[in-house]
Parts: structure tokens; sequence; C-alpha cells
């Protein structure tokens, strides 16, 4: 396939983020005054801490004994046989709490130790985020506050009953549509107000600089392992294609990271696009978005003509984002990745082929990502890597559903 990615681009600006977050015209850090100091002080500490080597053996420590890292990189042989290539699945579903989102809260936790917190602060929106930063707080024995809409409690009473065994105070979120983004504003509150021993735990490579680059730092462990697991496999680290759903965007981070500069692997981002990107249901931003400021840092998002968010659809509850990373929204325009839309029908197949063809049931999320498989045309001599972020129980709610 012919590449047109723009050449004006220095590939490595679209992984290292410049001094103030800027993935091009992406990123940065906008946020209210009074949250300057937290973030300025996790500004200027986070490189040095995540890049000591006291912080990387703990880190790559419990990545192994606590979260079961590497995760296999499973060669698909039914699969591969049904659309005539080679693929590879990335087993994030293996992972300690069924996801890939733990990568980033053990990392997370141990940073705001360094950083001396006792405290952490998270918000979450289906409670799979809530679930991995209370399961890290239990590990650490710290307390932890997870704010979420009441709407949303309600809707994910698992996981809320899971955060709360694991001994996080969830607190409902109950201004506006009680869902996300009023959990969001809780959290910034919290924040405001507790500025010197409390970290807040962002689950995507979204929200102010530096999250995003500090998130997808975390993540890039999975496009680490992919190389050497590659190498073992095939003898050679590099694949034809990546292929990752995108919410936030942090597993797909996370599985192009060490990709970004290799030209010649194509990266393939899936989004949901609900009941069709142009159903006024769906969570297509990258189709549909329009520059704009969302979280503290500016990057494609869905919204109103007068800029108003739209309020974003998706039948998988980790997919349903108004926004997107900022690294993502740069590699888009630069056209170094390309982002697919999947509607939940598509995802709902491609789960139920997996599930039948390799005896895995992948979560709704990770199914976006497989349905880029009917799509694209890969040959018999393509090495493919699908990135299954999660595993499939929390959503037998839906595929059971008669
Ligand atoms: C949360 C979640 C996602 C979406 O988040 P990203 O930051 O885009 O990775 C994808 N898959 C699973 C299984 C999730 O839990």
């Amino acid at each position: 396939m012919k590449s047109n990615i723009d050449m004006a681009i220095d590939l490595a600006s679209l992984r290292n983020p410049d001094a103030k977050g800027f993935y091009g015209p992406f990123g940065g850090a906008f946020v209210p005054e009074m949250l300057f100091p937290n973030v300025e002080e996790l500004r200027s500490r986070y490189l040095e801490i995540i890049e000591s080597e006291a912080f990387r053996q703990e880190f790559l420590g419990l990545l192994r004994d606590y979260a079961g890292r590497p995760t296999p990189l499973y060669f698909a042989k039914r699969l591969s046989e049904k659309y005539g290539t080679n693929l590879y699945l990335k087993r994030e579903d293996l992972c300690h709490t069924g996801a890939h989102k733990i990568n980033n809260t053990i990392g997370q936790i141990l940073l705001a130790r360094h950083l001396g917190k006792r405290r952490i602060i998270a918000e979450t929106g289906a409670g799979q985020h809530g679930v991995a930063t209370a399961t890290v707080c239990a590990l650490m024995g710290m307390e932890c506050v997870v704010y979420m809409g009441a709407l949303d409690m309600e809707r994910q009473s698992p996981n809320v009953a899971r955060m709360r065994m694991l001994g996080a105070t969830v607190v409902p979120a109950t201004s506006g549509n009680q869902t996300l983004k009023d959990a969001t504003n809780e959290a910034i509150r919290d924040w405001i107000c507790h500025p010197t021993d409390t970290h807040y735990i962002i689950g995507s490579v979204v929200g102010p600089h530096p999250y995003p680059d500090l998130v997808a730092r975390l993540q890039s462990v999975i496009s680490e392992e992919m190389r050497r697991q590659l190498a073992e496999k095939t003898g050679s680290e590099i694949p034809t294609a990546v292929l990752a759903c995108v919410g936030g965007g942090s597993n797909a981070a996370g599985a192009f990271y060490h990709y970004i500069e290799e030209e010649s692997v194509q990266l393939y981002g899936a989004e949901a696009a609900g009941h069709g990107v142009h159903s006024g249901e769906t969570a297509a931003t990258i189709a549909l978005g329009k520059p704009g400021i969302l979280h503290g840092s500016l990057s494609m998002l869905m919204q109103t003509d007068d800029g108003q968010v739209v309020e974003p659809y998706s039948i998988s509850a980790g997919l349903d984002y108004p926004g997107v990373g900022p690294m993502h929204a740069a590699l888009a325009h630069f056209g170094r990745a390309k982002y697919l839309s999947v509607t939940d029908e598509q995802a709902l197949q491609a789960a139920h082929q997996l599930a039948r063809l390799e005896g895995i049931i992948p979560a709704l999320e990770s199914a976006h990502a497989l349905a880029l498989l009917e799509e694209l045309p890969f040959g018999k001599k393509d090495v493919v890597v699908v990135c299954l972020s999660g595993r499939g129980d929390k959503d037998m709610g839906v595929y059971g559903a008669p």
C-alpha cells in the first residue's frame, strides 16, 4: 500500500510532544489558574521520575508479578485462515483486572508515591478505570476516591461494587447529565481543594500535558513487548500493520508507540461509530470532530457549531467519549495513522466470530479493532497485530441478550 504520510513532519514529534505538550498543532495544557500548581508539579517531575532506575525496577516488577506481563502475542490460526493473512493478537485481555488499563494505574500510583502523595482521586465513566485505580490503591494502601456520574453508577453497578470491595470511596456526581463529564468536573474540584497531598490518576492519553505523554509512555510496554515477541515468532520486529480500538486512545498509543517512527508499519485505529457515523448516535470523534478544547487539551472533539460538546454514543462503554487524545489527532492530521469507524453491529459480529474461531471472548471495545479486518485487504505475506485491549466478561449482558 502506498503511504501518503505528510513528509514535512518529523515522525519523532508525533511520539514525543514538545516542551508545552504539543504534538503538531494538538495538545497543550489548558487548565484553570487554580489547577496550575498541581499540573506544573507533575510536569516538572514526571520524566525524571519515570526514567529513573528505581522507578523502572519497581514498575517492571509489578507489571510482571502483579499484572501478569509480558502478555502473550498469540498467533490466531483459524482467524488467519479466515482472512488469508497472518494475524497475531496482543493479549491485554489476560492482564490482571481484564484490560490494559492496569499498566497505566500501576505506573501512576508509583509516580504518586515518588511525589510524596498519600491520596488518589480518579473519575470513571463505565467504571473500568475506577476499578483499575481502586485495585492499585489497595495494593499500595493508599486512600482512593472515585467520582462517577450518578446515572453511570446505576448503569454500571457491578463496577461500583468492585471498587467498594477494593476499599475505594465512590462519590456520585449529581450535576448535569450525571455522567463522565460531571464526574470529571467533581474530580477537578477535589484536586483544586487538595493541591499538596493528592494525585489525580487520569485513565487515558487525554487531559492536560503531561498526562497524554505520561500515559502513552506507561502503555508503551505493549509495543515494546510486541517488537520482541514478533522477532521471536516471525524473525522480524516489524509487522505490516498494527490495529487497535480508540476511546481516549491509550491502548492504541501503547500499541503504536514503538512503531510511529517505522514508516513501513501501517497504523489503524478503530473508532466507535455507534449506530453509524451520521446517525447522530456515534462516538466517531476523528471522523466528525473539529479542533476544540476538552479536559485541558486541544484535540479533535465532537461539538455543535457553537462549540458545545456533543453527547457521544457507543454500545461499548469504554469508547463512549466525545474527544480523543492529542497524539491521535496529530497522527491522523499528518496521515501517519488512519482512523476508521466501526458500528455497534460490526463490532458485535467480530466479537462473536472471535469467540467461535479462537475461543476468546473479547471486550466490546477490542471487538471494534477486530472488525477492521473486514475492511482492510491484507494478503498472505502480511503480518498483522491486533491489540486485544480487554476481555469480554463485563460485556456478557450485551452479548448474551436475545
Ligand atoms: C477503557 C477501555 C478502552 C478504551 O480506552 P483507550 O484509552 O482508548 O484504550 C478500550 N478497551 C478496553 C478493554 C477498555 O477497558
